[in-house]
């Protein structure tokens, strides 16, 4: 299991280790133990879940808190709801299936079956209808709405700080970004309440596809919400854990008003790249052969010419738009060509800067992997960080490199899989301007009104929450 999270998720592993499988900070609180072991230390007391005395833990994801207490165990984090078996029987009960794929996950299997991401696409397109599912989009596209409302967030956060003349102000800078749930998971974890403010409040991708499908699409497709069940394909198992958080399960009313109103998932299951490729092996499909089926244009970046279209930047391309936006309305300036991004430590660490008469205004960061993420909250906390905008990922290399994309063939390096996926990525794909993006500006106009607005809000915007530190790692402090 530990291979499988984000690093972030799997640095519980070095010590904050009680036992498998009975260590589950869930279980303490909720499930009946019989005469629990008492560990005293100094002023200290934990109750430790004795093995042969309690019941066995089972807990589902919803109730995981990511405390990495058992994260190296591959037993205990229950998978039953986000498991290909939960997929295939939802299929069989006639929900209407809605699978979103990655634009990871596409370049992922289009590496190892040797093919384009564009005709990954339409052969994944003919393998789910064939299964029954009724349409497959591309989460490129509600990745531009992401983008979108990060561009806003951000202007809004900087000219308050300035009109506040850099006094107190509710804003917070650096802005960082919140499309990595192994990176929030890690913050509202580990870091608590201090780091919180800085995380920019617009959803990940995953959950403004799910939000987008469950309260505005299923409606053009005349479908109720709980008659979808909305699949997502992800290049990591930390999207499972982002999908079942409160925060992005809503309530509808049923028909008989006696009835408590249904609680429904923007997102009802997360496949990994790799879980999906097991089903094409399971299904003994041969996916090269498979026809090429039209792609779904309700919700997919795909042009009248069949491109597809996306942003510089494998891990999303957050740094990249935001900086050029913030230039562009800021500043006036229109930025052409590439970003100038200088490597610091290395190539997971890089800045870019935009200087006007001498001065610095804006300062970017992309932060990779858990090293350098150290160094940007270390900085924050004590209120030496300059950047002005940091795009953080949990896994080294960003997304590309994620623990649920598939492995490296016998004799292929790690090194030359992701050589192969950085350059297959950008295949077929133009880039554009998520603001010029048509599909994106027809929900603003049908739905969310404007870029910030209340239903924009409402939607497309989280709340984060410190977590009360694990016993697990309480025990890890001592
Ligand atoms: S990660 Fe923590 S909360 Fe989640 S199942 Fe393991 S011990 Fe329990
Ligand atoms: S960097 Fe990307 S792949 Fe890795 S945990 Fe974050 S969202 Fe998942």
């Amino acid at each position: 299991m530990s291979e499988k999270f984000s690093p972030t998720l799997r640095i519980g592993d070095l010590s904050d280790f009680i036992a498998p499988s009975q260590a589950c900070v869930v279980s303490l609180k909720g499930l009946k133990t019989t005469a629990p072991n008492t560990v005293k230390r100094d002023k200290h007391e934990v109750a430790i879940a004795n093995k042969e005395q309690t019941d066995p833990v089972k807990i589902s994801l919803k109730d995981c808190l990511a405390c990495s207490g058992c994260i190296t165990s591959a037993e205990t984090v229950m998978l039953e709801k986000q498991s290909l078996d939960d997929f295939l029987s939802n299929i069989d009960k006639g929900k209407a299936i809605i699978v979103s794929l990655s634009p990871q996950s596409r370049a992922s299997l289009a590496v190892y079956f040797g093919i384009s991401p564009l005709q990954v696409f339409k052969k994944l397109t003919t393998f789910f209808k064939s299964l029954g599912v009724k349409a497959v989009f591309d989460t490129s596209s509600s990745r531009d709405l992401t983008l979108i409302e990060t561009c806003n967030e951000f202007v809004n956060r900087y000219k308050q700080i300035q009109l506040s003349n850099n006094e107190k102000s509710n804003s917070a800078l650096p802005m960082l970004s919140s499309a990595c749930p192994g990176w929030i998971c890690y913050a509202e974890k580990q870091l608590g309440s201090y780091i919180l403010p800085f995380i920019s409040s617009v959803k990940s991708p995953q959950q403004i596809i799910g939000a987008t499908i469950k309260h505005h699409i299923c409606q053009k497709m005349g479908l109720r919400p709980d008659e979808v069940y909305h699949v997502t394909v992800m290049p990591c198992y930390d999207k499972k854990l982002e999908a079942v958080r409160d925060d992005f399960v809503f309530e509808v009313e049923q028909e008989d008003a006696n009835k408590n109103g249904l609680r429904i998932a923007e997102v009802d299951s997360v496949l990994t790249t790799g879980e999906v490729l097991d089903l094409i092996k399971f299904k003994a499909v041969d996916f090269e052969t498979l026809d090429d089926s039209p792609l779904d244009k309700m919700l997919t970046n795909v042009s009248e010419e069949g491109y597809l279209y996306g942003v510089a930047g494998s891990s999303g391309g957050y740094a990249d738009t935001v900086f050029r936006n913030a230039a562009r309305m800021l500043y006036g300036r229109e930025i052409e060509g590439p970003l100038a991004f200088k490597s610091l430590r290395n190539m997971d660490f890089r800045e870019v800067t935009l200087e006007v008469d001498g001065k610095v205004v804006l300062k970017f960061a992309l932060c990779y992997g858990f090293q350098n993420l150290q160094n940007i909250v270390r900085k924050v906390k004590i209120g030496k960080c300059d950047y002005h905008f940091v795009e953080v990922m949990a896994c080294p290399s960003g997304c590309l490199n994620g623990g649920g994309q598939i492995k490296p063939k016998p004799q292929q390096s790690p090194k030359e899989l992701l050589q192969s996926l950085e350059t297959i990525y950008m295949e077929n794909v133009l880039i554009k301007d998520p603001f010029e993006n048509l599909l994106v500006k027809s929900l603003y106009d049908e739905w969310l009104e404007k870029p910030g607005s209340e239903k924009a809000k409402r939607h497309m915007h989280t709340e984060y929450h410190p977590m009360v530190k694990s016993v697990t790692a309480q025990l890890h402090n001592w």
